[in-house]
């Protein structure tokens, strides 16, 4: 896709929703970091039922070690991999406990490091939480990079850097959930709403799903 036709895309984009969110509920960045690792394979919604009592129960780092992996589980049972994720959370907490004082860090080799913490939950915890113009590939903007265009990678980490050198800077910020939402509620994986699509003008499989 030609530049000038990237910008008018998220200029869409912006002057639709300027400032977008994700729809994981948290309130600090170790409930989003949390939220993030559950929410692998699970819906956001499903997420937010089951941290709804767990932040209750166990707001903080500290918190959540003292419940203890057991207790974890059992609040997010309804998840899948939920004896997996309760693995992790137990494992992040006590992580940050012992290296960062119970503190999310803010840089990614750090972030990598903790239990259950890969490249995409390092990116949007990174994004979210601390300001930085990195960008998560997840299923929705993996499939929606190529529909557009933007990307023709066939990995997700592929895709990131096709994205993060295309997407001119100025859209970086805000451009993960721009995507995320779009693919989320408008082109699906089966049944992509080109009619009613914000940015069809723009894209080179519309109609064509
Ligand atoms: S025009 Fe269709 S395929 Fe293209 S982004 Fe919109 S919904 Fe997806």
């Amino acid at each position: 896709m030609k530049k000038k036709d990237i910008t008018a895309l998220f200029t869409s984009f912006r002057q639709a929703n300027p400032e977008p969110r994700g729809e994981l509920r948290s309130e600090t960045p170790f409930q989003h970091l949390v939220a993030v690792v559950l929410s692998a394979q699970s819906t956001d919604v499903g997420v937010n039922r089951v941290t709804s009592t767990l932040f209750r129960h166990a707001p903080t780092a500290a918190a959540m070690v003292s419940l203890g992996e057991e207790a974890i589980a059992e609040h997010i049972r309804t998840l899948g991999l939920f004896h997996a994720k309760a693995r992790h959370v137990f494992g992040l907490s006590r992580l940050l406990l012992e290296r960062h004082q119970g503190e999310v860090p803010g840089e990614r080799a750090a972030l990598e490091a903790l239990p259950g913490v890969g490249r995409k939950t390092a990116n949007v915890v990174l994004n979210v939480c601390f300001g930085q113009p990195t960008l998560a590939v997840d299923t929705h903007v993996f499939r929606l990079a190529r529909r557009l265009g933007l990307a023709k990678g066939k990995t997700p980490e592929a895709v990131e850097k096709e994205l993060l050198h295309g997407i001119p800077g100025e859209f970086l910020m805000h451009a993960h959930h721009w995507l995320i939402l779009h693919g989320r509620y408008v082109c699906t994986a089966r049944k992509p709403k080109c009619d009613s699509c914000l940015i069809a003008q723009w894209c080179p499989s519309a109609g064509r799903v």
